[in-house]
């Protein structure tokens, strides 16, 4: 069972591996909360086989990537699947991004690891101040897509779009696919705009393209 990766510069690698009857498991989730202020400290004995394939499906992901991406974004930063995450995946402020083994068998993961793709796209927002280049405007369209996480923001949704981008490609953003854009009516400097959802869907995509390089050099 490999343990890390590189590709193009990019070291992915799983942390805390067992073996357990010939199988290689990824085990133990600890779930830290807070009850009536007491913290308390639940460890679950879940454990999740982790398969070379998931490897495979990371690898083909990073290959959908520009050059530039892998070498000025994602390459300072190592990709760890962490064991104790339960969903989804995150940055740490060590700059790796992890991926919960949780999520590597979810349906949306098994062709690309769209997880992955969600949190590089926050590296590249970061690195190249994506968002932030972003006029309000356009940060608006952005925001008119539901992201299905807990924080409701630009750069959330920026993340759905880099995935859904590298994923399906532009034509994700004209139909048919799960981050789609429902009409809206904007108040833009005392003016009422109404937007359908395929407008809303141009001016996304738009917004997207506008501020990174999406493209190879
Ligand atoms: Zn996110």
């Amino acid at each position: 069972m490999v343990e890390t990766v590189v590709i193009k510069g990019v070291t992915i690698r799983i942390d805390g591996l067992r073996e357990h009857e010939g199988e290689t498991m990824a085990h133990t989730f600890t779930e830290t909360r807070r009850v009536h202020g007491v913290v308390e400290q639940r460890v679950f004995e879940e454990s999740v086989n982790i398969r070379s394939s998931y490897f495979d499906i990371m690898v083909r992901t990073l290959e959908l990537l520009p050059e530039s991406h892998l070498s000025d974004v994602v390459a300072m930063n190592i990709i760890k699947i962490r064991p104790n995450l339960r969903v989804g995946g995150g940055s740490g402020q060590d700059g790796y991004i992890y991926i919960s083994p949780f999520s590597l068998d979810n349906r949306y993961n098994r062709v690309h690891n769209q997880t992955l793709l969600h949190e590089i796209g926050h590296k590249v927002d970061h690195h190249y101040h994506a968002v932030d280049n972003m006029t309000a405007l356009r940060q608006n369209f952005l925001r008119h897509v539901h992201h299905d996480g807990g924080t409701q923001s630009a750069s959330e949704a920026y993340g759905d779009c880099y995935m859904d981008y590298f994923h399906r490609g532009a034509s994700a953003f004209s139909g048919g696919f799960s981050h789609q854009a429902h009409g809206v009516t904007f108040d833009h400097h005392g003016e009422t705009i109404t937007y359908n959802s395929q407008q809303i869907n141009e001016e996304r995509l738009a917004a997207f393209l506008s501020v990174a390089p999406m493209h190879a050099a």
